[in-house]
């Protein structure tokens, strides 16, 4: 459902522009509210979640799907936690639809999918690698690269309930805007993915703010 947003972008704590292939691995702390921009239009934001007091504790495909009896997220989604905790709130989105079943790019699906010299091709599954590996602090590691959100990725169920990759139905300066239940470590992988219609073939960057409350 198509919920705009009342937040002044002038009042932003933090703002952080991601370019394609590139990742964004940040804490936001509890009340606040966080919003991945599509600068460019039909960008897929590969996100996880984790609680930042304890990692892992993290984000549930499927305690979400089940507890609000729909497959797609979008405004009024309360993103579960795999202890059925609430993490955030999708509070706005000029979107209207994100996926959950799709999953994230790696070279070994790249591989299955397309083509064996697809298998160096940049991936999200190693810019999440690359965002634990680089911040220590989180003490995590590979085993806590779990199923994810894909911010404004179309992957419509047919009548026949399979799944299809199709052009996006997000536009230029399309937004999703959470706000914290909990502390959260919010990572993002901007994917890089060329071979498939979920970034129009051209990743673009994507912009993510956040305020106060
Ligand atoms: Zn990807």
């Amino acid at each position: 459902m198509i919920v705009e947003s009342q937040l002044d972008v002038s009042n932003a704590v933090r703002r952080d522009q991601v370019p394609a292939g590139d990742y964004y691995m940040e804490i936001v702390k509890k009340g606040q509210t966080v919003r991945i921009l599509d600068l460019e239009g039909n960008q897929a934001a590969d996100t996880l979640f984790y609680n930042a007091n304890d990692p892992a504790e993290r984000y549930s495909a499927i305690d979400t799907i089940r507890e609000q009896g729909n497959v797609y997220l979008s405004s009024g989604t309360k993103i579960l936690s795999d202890q059925s905790n609430v993490m955030l709130e999708i509070v706005a989105d000029t979107c209207g639809r994100h996926d959950t079943l799709g999953g994230a790019c790696a070279t070994e699906s790249n591989t299955v999918r397309y083509a064996i010299e697809k298998k160096c091709m940049h991936a999200c599954r190693d810019s999440w690698l690359l965002a634990v590996a680089e911040n220590e602090q989180y003490g995590m590691s590979k085993r806590d690269i779990t199923h994810n959100i894909n911010f404004f990725m179309n992957v419509p169920i047919t009548t026949e309930g399979g799944l299809t990759f199709e052009d996006g139905i997000s536009a230029p300066g399309k937004y999703v805007e959470l706000k914290a239940a909990m502390d959260v470590i919010v990572l993002i992988s901007n994917c890089p993915q060329l071979n498939n219609p979920c970034n129009a073939y051209n990743p673009t960057p994507v912009e993510v703010i956040v305020w106060d409350e």
